[in-house]
């Protein structure tokens, strides 16, 4: 079966997945959607004892249905390799009665990696397919994680360049340190005087500016995002969840076609909407725990079925969940209107003008597979704590958040379903919130000494990511500009005069 895709807010008709992840947002400003779901029966025994790589293939297969064979298995095979620690790729792990989807075994350590791996090269091919000649020059601005997981995914892939500005002042020590380091001709990373906001905007307005895309164009370039709202982002992602129930299959955890409740540290809403469609597909699931820190946005949400995001931004130990416009919702207000695009476009415009929209009961039928919740720092710190104390086991802060609440959940529920939950991070990645949650001292100790604290005290190996910054990486990437000079530093790296 054919599956073209269309956007949440109606315009431009359809099309197909290559040109949708091409296009990475639609014209309109909606995301793309498959217009149908590919299949409803798929039987989870069948990818028992398949290998990542092969679970990839057969997923992405239902969903990307204008590539060929051929294509998919080349893309599969340059993303899930020996970048990854371990040829397994996602492995679960069980503690304290919770099953953990470890997804930070990738080259940037975060769960990013799963699909930032993938998407240069379904991007190459989909130029390819669609006889596009020019190369793509993808443009990001990061608080942190984003930006080396696509700085990693593109290093070295011919036909592209990459372009990523971070606010100099604004990201972990540990952030910059691992995006500064950055090898590959094709990569340019910039500090710059301002915050993540004036980052973001520079890149919209570089991005927008149609005498710069006539100048790309000459020189023979185009623009393109490696954004989580490409569904070239969201099906790879659709993958580990029907990999972790098999392995939950294979070891004996559950039976055939039992049902698994599914946890998610939530920030943008891609990782749980990708569960979410591993359940529209077949995967037994019984519900989706939406896990958020602070900025509850989603929690409050789901209990009163409106969305408000007039309130104070609150700075995290889980910085990646710090959102308080979770993009990717968009697509599952479009499922649940029914599959209107007026509807989805009316409240995302009075999400824009007011900050703040309302569903209707009907629509709210529609998210009875979700359950909401959420963790205080104080919480996710302790649950840190608790679980390294209880099972020796050591997580980071993001998964921590979702790990409080699944206890939480437990304690207020009887439901006995198997909890399958996404880890999101290397706890090597938030050192000092770690060690601060194990009690350990932390003053006068930068970030790459409490990470081999990290290692000394529990004995978990130091991922290779790490351990290539404390051998002291040289430093590639020294350009700093002000927000007004941006445009000018992408043409300079574009040698466009
Ligand atoms: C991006 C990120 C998240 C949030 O994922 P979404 O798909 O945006 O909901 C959670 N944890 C970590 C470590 C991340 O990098």
């Amino acid at each position: 079966m054919e599956v073209l895709y269309r956007s949440t807010r109606g315009g431009g008709g359809e099309i197909t997945a290559s040109q949708a992840i091409l296009r990475g947002i639609a014209p309109d400003g909606g995301l793309y959607v498959p217009c149908q779901i590919p299949v409803r029966d798929l039987d989870p025994r069948s990818f028992v004892g398949c290998s990542y790589q092969e679970t990839a293939l057969r997923i992405l297969r239902l969903f990307l249905t204008d590539f060929t064979e051929e294509e998919l298995k080349t893309c599969v095979k340059n993303a899930y390799g020996a970048q990854f620690d371990t040829s397994v790729i996602a492995p679960v792990r069980e503690a304290m009665g919770v099953h953990y989807l470890e997804l930070y075994h990738g080259p940037t350590i975060a769960f990013k990696d799963m699909a930032l791996q993938l998407l240069p090269h379904l991007m190459t091919t989909a130029a390819r397919k669609n006889g596009s000649s020019e190369e793509i020059v993808i443009l990001t601005a990061t608080s942190g994680d984003t930006g080396k997981a696509a700085l990693e995914g593109f290093a070295g892939v011919p036909g592209t360049r990459i372009v990523v500005f971070y606010p100099k002042d604004g990201v972990s020590p540990i952030q910059e340190l691992q995006m500064v380091t950055t090898e590959g001709d094709n990569t340019c990373v910039i500090g710059i005087d301002g915050n993540f906001d004036d980052a973001q905007n520079g890149v919209k307005k570089i991005f927008t500016d149609e005498r710069v895309r006539e100048r790309l164009r000459q020189a023979g370039f185009v623009f393109s995002s490696a954004n989580s709202i490409n569904i070239g982002r969201l099906v790879p992602q659709i993958v580990y969840y029907v990999y972790g129930y098999a392995s939950l299959l294979a070891s004996g955890q559950i039976a055939d076609g039992e049902k698994i409740n599914i946890a998610v540290p939530t920030g943008n809403f891609g990782n749980i909407l990708a569960a979410w469609y591993a359940m529209q597909i077949g995967l037994p699931v019984g519900r989706l725990i939406c896990a958020s820190n602070e900025n509850k946005v989603l929690f409050d949400f789901f209990g009163s079925g409106v969305y408000d995001r007039n309130r104070p931004f609150i700075l995290t130990s889980s910085p990646s969940m710090d959102i308080l416009i979770s993009s990717n919702l968009e697509r599952l207000i479009y499922h649940i209107s029914g599959e209107d695009p007026k509807v989805d476009s009316a409240l995302m415009a009075r999400l824009a003008s007011e900050g703040r929209y309302e569903i209707t009961d009907a629509m709210r039928q529609g998210l009875q597979s979700f359950t909401g919740g959420y963790a205080d720092e104080q919480e996710t710190l302790e649950e840190i704590r608790r679980v390294y104390d209880g099972a020796g086991y050591l997580m980071d802060t993001h998964t921590a958040v979702a790990s409080a609440v699944c206890r939480k959940y437990r304690e207020q529920t009887s439901d006995p379903a198997k909890i399958l939950l996404a880890s999101t991070a290397s706890p090597y990645k938030f050192p000092r919130a770690v060690m601060t949650a194990l009690g350990e001292e932390t003053e006068g100790l930068d970030d790459l000494a409490l990470t081999r604290k990290m290692h000394e005290i529990s004995g978990t190996q130091i991922p290779a990511a790490v351990q290539k910054l404390l051998d002291g990486a040289p430093v590639r990437h020294e350009r700093k500009c002000s927000a007004g000079e941006m445009e000018q530093a992408v043409l300079e790296f574009l040698s466009i005069r």
